[in-house]
């Protein structure tokens, strides 16, 4: 084992019950090479910057940091509406690292090579899909969207061979934790209630800390869970993201977006927008998306009802209760969201309906979600063909009468606006013309150039070209999770 980078590992996760893991190292690769390196997270981490922008071999795996205890988890999953045991195939758990602030978060190689997981599968990943997921979840972190992040992307120097031989590469991502509800449906699957146990403990332990002490604390995470993952998905709503694979093992308990495989973000606003290749029936779609998460939660709630009461029907009703509640709390926040991005202080009974209204004419008119909800600020008439409409300048109207009702002054509007309605985004187009120019002209520039512009979401000063729609020849219609 080697140094510890400023690397300072505890890892609880190792120590709970076997079943719920199975150690594991990284398997080395020939020739591991820096292809990107995240020096602003390595900072925020307290990590040896300097020294590890030189050591590729530590995010392959071909050299330990000092302290971790590899493993690779276990856990199940509904997987498009059907349950699989699984595990990380391609993923190992280096261990949890604990910033300067006491802060925990796990350290994991994906792309890392076999575990006993792996069913079929290589364990490695390609270039391409990694750097994929290290600009979209750094360009969600910017956002201010709860994510993983990535730390850094190195090339393996091995091919890997899906339909055809590509640059294999391993993303070091760090992420809250890598619990998720098929974590839950894995424990519950083994009917061992002290296991269950532990794992509630340590769930809450580590993200809901203040519901240590519950009286149900069973009940106390289903509730804590619901709650941030409506948080996030009003927050995906907001930015226009969607998932594409919202399998429960792509759901976390820390209500952080993980798992970036074939997601993408919508140009032209409708709520049907699917891109991924493997998600025929639409069941990931955006719109969808608010109700596939409480399909999500009530297979969570299902693994805790033993635990939460010992009459069954009881624990049925119980959790039946709060997974509809859900649907309440999830219009709430989505709301209060939409009249953020509408510059709208207090309620009016007619907010809903001027949102919706707004929706609709954009859904008609295939108007781009982020341009025109970024136009709005300031309240002048947007100078595109498409807003001088009857029906938008209708609309408009409206929407100024209501401005002059809300309780604070203008600027108060424009500037809750400017927080959430961004400039940029990372549009499909621009995205694949990075991850091109990266695995087939070796040219990194595009994806450094796009990083450094989506860094800054809310800043109007990204060049033209980042923040227009694509011309219909530009449109990519379709995204692959290239596992
Ligand atoms: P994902 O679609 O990335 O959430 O992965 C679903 C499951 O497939 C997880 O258990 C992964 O660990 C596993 N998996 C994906 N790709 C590979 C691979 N190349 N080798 C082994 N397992 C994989
Ligand atoms: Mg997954």
């Amino acid at each position: 084992m080697s140094a510890t980078f400023g690397f300072r590992f505890d890892n609880r996760y190792a120590q709970l019950p076997e079943p719920l893991f199975s150690l594991c190292p990284p398997q080395p690769v020939s020739q591991p090479e820096m292809v990107l390196f995240n020096a602003a997270l390595a900072e925020q981490m307290g990590l040896e910057t300097d020294a590890l922008r030189t050591r590729p071999d530590l995010f392959s795996g071909n050299t330990l940091i000092a302290g971790s205890e590899p493993l690779a988890q276990a856990y199940a999953g509904h997987q498009f509406g059907n349950l699989t045991m699984l595990g990380d195939g391609r993923a190992i758990l280096l261990g949890e690292h604990l910033d300067a602030t006491g802060n925990r978060m796990d350290v994991q190689l994906k792309g890392a090579g076999r575990t006993p997981f792996s069913r079929g599968g290589d364990g490695r990943a390609a270039l391409g899909p990694m750097l994929r997921e290290y600009l979209i979840s750094e360009s969600m972190h910017a956002l201010g969207v709860p994510t993983s992040r990535s730390l850094a992307v190195v090339g393996s120097g091995d091919p890997v061979y899906r339909e055809e031989a590509l640059p294999g590469a391993i993303l070091t991502r760090i992420a809250a934790s890598h619990l998720r509800v098929g974590t839950f449906q894995y424990a519950a699957a083994q009917q061992d209630a002290a296991l269950m146990d532990t794992l509630i403990q340590y769930t809450l332990a580590r993200h809901y800390p203040d519901q240590q002490n519950s009286d149900n604390p069973a009940l106390a995470l289903l509730d804590a869970v619901i709650e941030r993952q409506a948080s996030l998905i009003v927050q995906w709503m907001r930015v226009g993201f969607i998932h594409g694979v919202m399998n429960t093992d792509n759901v976390t308990l820390s209500g952080e977006t993980i798992d970036y495989g074939p997601c993408a973000f919508m140009d032209a606003y409708d709520p049907d927008t699917v891109f991924s290749s493997i998600d025929h029936q639409g069941r990931y779609a955006y719109g969808n998306q608010p109700t596939i998460t409480q399909w999500n939660l009530g297979r969570f709630a299902e693994t805790l009802l033993t635990r939460i009461n010992d009459n069954v029907d009881t624990a049925i009703e119980i959790a039946t209760d709060r997974i509809k509640g859900y649907s309440t709390l999830y219009d709430q926040k989505w709301l209060a969201m939409m009249r953020r991005k509408l510059g709208l202080f207090g309620e009016d009974v007619m907010d809903a309906t001027l949102i919706q209204d707004l929706l609709d004419w954009m859904q008609a008119n295939r108007a781009d979600f982020t341009n025109t909800f970024h136009a709005l600020i300031g309240g002048e008439v947007p100078d595109s063909d498409l807003c001088q409409q009857p029906a938008f300048l209708d609309w408009h109207t409206r929407w100024q009468a209501r401005l002059a009702r809300n309780s604070k002054p203008r600027e108060s509007s424009w500037c809750l606006m400017r927080n959430s309605n961004p400039a940029v985004i990372p549009r499909n187009h621009l995205v694949e013309q990075a991850l091109t120019a990266a695995t087939e002209q070796h040219d990194l520039g595009p994806a450094k150039a796009l990083l450094a512009v989506l860094g800054q979401p809310y800043s109007d000063d990204a060049p033209e070209q980042y923040r227009r729609p694509p011309e219909p020849q530009e449109r990519v219609c379709q995204t692959f999770c290239g596992t």
